[in-house]
């Protein structure tokens, strides 16, 4: 394992910092507000388009640089240093059109690739349904046949960014006579489509990230289906994968133990000041330990992406602490500025890095369920990284339709 750069790696990362510097210096702050985000999404994501910063890895023939993994790490670990509105585009470039282009037919390729690689388009992901989350087979939204096109009926959730997304992938159910593997197929579809609505869900932080989505005989075109009739499963796994191989890091913005250390010094409670007290120090202790072995980990995945290998299952162990961790940062925080009483109020807004912990705090009770969730994850490291015994599925061989005598 190598903590340094190799020369072509430090070479690429000084070109990216110049060019950030130069370019995503003027992004100072989080987003405010949903349009904003868009209209600042979109000019940032075409700014990257032109100077050679989207699609790193993919094909040249698709618009892509043909690069290395590393490359787009680099690059992802040098824009997380800044705030740029990149995150409507993640679910897109990241999952959705590396799916359109490994299982669709080449006009339909050269139709959206390009222009979601410009950010003219948005996209998400339309897998998870009110009974199917972990199980993903387990979906019932369905898709049948009528002439040369298909009819779909059914229901989505916590699909994330479907009020702004203007195409997704959904997986479907084709033939409920299969078991629950085989009888999938995935499509993109319109989500300005008649019979298409978006419902959006409100969270506890405020705003409305994800949405309920609704199908009522809304028509797809076959040459919009990606991969074969039935293969849906397979087609999804590359989505999948796609997801649990973003291993950019923990934004370089984001806080950590030096957040903590800042806002302990600057609370001074009865008993005296944050930073001296032992249960304080200790917690900051625990935290930087935690975040040495996450940053270790990623590590050690760099220097397989970097060595041409393949990461392994054990990338699941980075997503597990990270996501509790800052959980317990936010939570620790509040709890600081509260024996001060300071939790509410401009004292407290005014104190270093407790408006960044407490934003994390909300959004990492998502995160500990976003792209599988800890029991999940822990089972993946179970099963593959400490080669325990699989789960039990005593519902893999039957068809779809007759599950509920096995449940029952
Ligand atoms: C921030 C966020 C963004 C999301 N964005 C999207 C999106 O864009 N598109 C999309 O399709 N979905 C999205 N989702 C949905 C997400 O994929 C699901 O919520 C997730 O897969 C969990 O499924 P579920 O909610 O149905 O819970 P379930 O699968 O019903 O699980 C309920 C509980 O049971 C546990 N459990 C289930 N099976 C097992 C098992 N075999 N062993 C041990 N424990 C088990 C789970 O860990 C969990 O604690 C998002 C979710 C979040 C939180």
């Amino acid at each position: 394992m190598d903590f340094e750069d190799t020369a072509e790696e430090a070479a690429y990362r000084a070109k990216v910092r110049e060019w950030l510097a130069a370019n995503a210096a003027e992004y100072k702050t989080p987003y405010e507000g949903d349009v904003d985000l868009v209209v600042r999404g979109k000019a940032w994501q075409a700014k990257k388009y032109d100077a050679g910063y989207v699609g790193i890895t993919w094909p040249k023939a698709l618009g892509g640089q043909g690069g290395t993994p590393m490359q787009q790490i680099i690059f992802n670990q040098e824009e997380s240093k800044y705030w740029v509105p990149a995150g409507i585009y993640a679910i897109g470039l990241g999952m959705c059109i590396p799916t359109v282009f490994t299982h669709g037919r080449p006009e339909i390729i050269q139709r959206y690739v390009p222009v979601a690689m410009k950010g003219e388009e948005i996209w998400c992901q339309l897998f998870s349904e009110p009974a199917a989350g972990s199980d993903l087979a387990g979906i019932r939204t369905k898709a049948e046949r009528d002439g040369d096109g298909w009819v779909i009926n059914g229901q989505k959730v916590w699909t994330s960014g479907a009020h702004r997304a203007d195409y997704g992938i959904i997986v479907t159910r084709t033939d409920p006579t299969q078991p629950k593997h085989k009888g999938l197929t995935m499509f993109i579809i319109n989500m300005r489509a008649p019979g298409v609505e978006v419902r959006p869900i409100k969270q506890m932080a405020g705003a409305s990230e994800f949405n309920e989505v609704f199908f009522t005989d809304v028509r797809i075109a076959d040459d919009h289906r990606l991969g074969d009739v039935g293969d849906g499963w397979r087609v999804s796994l590359t989505t999948l994968m796609n997801e649990r191989l973003a291993v950019g890091g923990k934004p370089t913005n984001s806080p950590d133990a030096h957040s903590l250390i800042e806002l302990a010094r600057a609370i001074d409670a009865e008993e005296g000041n944050m930073l001296e007290q032992s249960h304080v120090r200790q917690k900051i202790a625990d935290v930087y330990i935690q975040d040495r072995g996450i940053s270790l980990t990623r590590m050690r995945t760099m220097s397989a992406i970097s060595s041409g290998r393949t990461p392994g299952p054990e990338s699941s162990i980075s997503k597990v602490v990270v996501a509790k961790l800052m959980q317990d940062m936010g939570s620790f925080a509040g709890d600081m500025a509260e024996s001060a009483g300071l939790l509410m109020g401009d004292d407290a807004s005014s104190l270093p890095h407790l408006e960044a912990l407490r934003q994390g705090y909300f959004w990492s009770a998502g995160l500990r369920i976003a792209g599988g969730t800890d029991e999940i994850l822990r089972n993946i490291i179970a099963e593959r990284v400490l080669g325990l015994p699989g789960d039990i599925r005593p519902d893999k061989t039957v068809p779809f339709n007759e599950l509920h005598k096995v449940v029952s």
